[in-house]
């Protein structure tokens, strides 16, 4: 394969766009995976794929709500009135026996309710003397009894599709005698990691490498979203080995490099990725950290090349690459919650990017003001993970802003968090 000469005029030109643009344009290209079938151990967390209507009634059979006696509500209308007990039914016992007048039977929780009788007393209105109880208290027809079907009737929609299975909705699968649903396929993610520079955690012993970091905080962050991580290596910075790479990336669904893709002599990415015919669909997002970030749509499949910096990485993975996964994991809420917080220190920037600022969290003391204070990481170069490991958001000053005075209230993006809202909110 022919690689241009990396050179800066030769750089695909595109005009930077702004956050909420590049997400846009990303996400109107996603679509969201069809089904597969997935056993109850799996289904928790996962978006439903088919309607779920009851084809049973549940509970099967009328049964006791408590530990008592079954009876006939109108011999012990008025207490006190002695029963004789005939039999005991104990949960998932059966009782064919006909229950008369003068008779009562013991049952347990959860017991079928025999024949003949209508109500049970619980065992604390009550008191056995040998094989009679005595109803201390009026009993009414239908008293502690559940009736069959009065939690799901045969035809009942109980769960419909788009909808994230909770343990209750597992549950409830279940008990219409299910073992397996449908739900949307997670998709395979390639990470691939680009840099001559670059190491794996275990080989550091080689002096002036850095291990790629990138690659396992990448793997975390595509698992913590409920996606499969394939992990691809390091690529040297040479254009056919990058080239090969991507081509392996090309049975996953969705594809991220990381590095390579400035404007430096050895940044092939965006090069490759033209050559092997993919369609450039942006390159430059105006954000800090972040600015070069390219996503390319190369064979039908999303790919975005990442800067290297591993902050940078993951706050470009958070704000394009994450909401695009949980879109194709059929997700309708994508976007991490935002919390307004008061900012406790005045910031200032250039106008033209948006920054999404490292902030740690927390609750103002003796104050009635119930807003959380945020406070700026000392470091905010997007080479320093530890800040990213420090912070409990990012706070988004947009392009325009240029000065923000401490105090002042501002959109925090809680990255902690697994609650999903269906708006960016910033
Ligand atoms: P690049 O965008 O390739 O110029 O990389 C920018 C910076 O990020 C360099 O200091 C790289 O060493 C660093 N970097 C690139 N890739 C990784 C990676 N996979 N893990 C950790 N740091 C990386
Ligand atoms: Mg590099």
């Amino acid at each position: 394969m022919r690689h241009s000469s990396p050179t800066l005029a030769t750089e695909p030109e595109r005009v930077s766009i702004s956050i909420q643009e590049a997400r846009d344009l990303v996400l109107s290209t996603i679509e969201t995976l069809g089904p597969e079938t997935v056993g109850l151990r799996d289904a928790v967390g996962r978006v439903l794929a088919e309607e779920i209507r009851a084809d049973r009634q549940i509970p099967p059979a009328d049964n006791s709500a408590m530990d008592g006696f079954a009876l006939r509500a109108g011999d012990a209308a008025e207490p006190p009135t002695r029963l004789r007990v005939v039999e005991v039914i104990a949960a998932g016992a059966r009782s064919d026996r006909k229950l008369g007048p003068g008779e009562a039977a013991r049952i347990l929780t959860g017991a079928p309710i025999p024949e003949g009788a209508d109500a049970v007393v619980m065992q604390e209105a009550t008191r056995v003397e040998g094989d009679e109880v005595h109803v201390l208290e009026p009993v009414t027809a239908g008293d502690h009894i559940r009736r069959a079907g009065s939690d799901v009737s045969p035809g009942l929609l109980v769960a419909e599709p788009g909808r994230v299975l909770r343990p209750a909705d597992v549950g409830m699968v279940s008990s219409l005698g299910r073992t397996q649903l449908s739900v949307v396929a997670r998709p395979r993610v390639a990470i691939l990691a680009t840099g001559d520079e670059l190491v794996e955690p275990d080989r550091l012993e080689e002096d002036g490498r850095i291990v790629s970091s990138n690659s396992y905080g990448l793997q975390a962050a595509v698992i913590e979203a409920g996606a499969e991580p394939v992990l691809l290596g390091i690529a040297r910075d040479e254009p056919d080995v990058i080239a090969r790479s991507f081509e392996r990336a090309l049975h996953c669904d969705l594809v991220i490099s990381t590095g390579g893709v400035s404007v430096g002599d050895r940044d092939w990415i965006k090069r490759v990725l033209a050559d092997l015919g993919g369609d450039m669909r942006l390159w430059r997002v105006r954000m800090k950290p972040g600015a070069p970030v390219a996503f390319v749509t190369l064979a039908g499949r999303p790919v975005f090349g990442l800067p290297g910096n591993p902050v940078s990485t993951l706050v470009t993975f958070e704000q394009l690459v994450r909401p695009a996964l949980l879109r194709m994991m059929g997700r309708r809420e994508i976007f991490r919650p935002v919390e307004r917080v008061r900012l406790a220190d005045a910031y200032r920037k250039p106008a033209g990017r948006a920054h999404y600022v490292r902030v740690t969290l927390e609750r103002a003391h003796g104050s009635h003001d119930r807003s959380r204070v945020a406070r700026v990481c000392q470091d905010q170069s997007s080479g320093v993970l530890l800040s990213m490991v420090r912070a409990d958001a990012l706070v988004f000053v947009p392009e325009e802003v240029t000065e923000i005075e401490a105090g002042s209230e501002v959109p925090a993006i809680l990255i902690g968090s697994s609650d999903l809202c269906a708006e960016p909110g910033h």
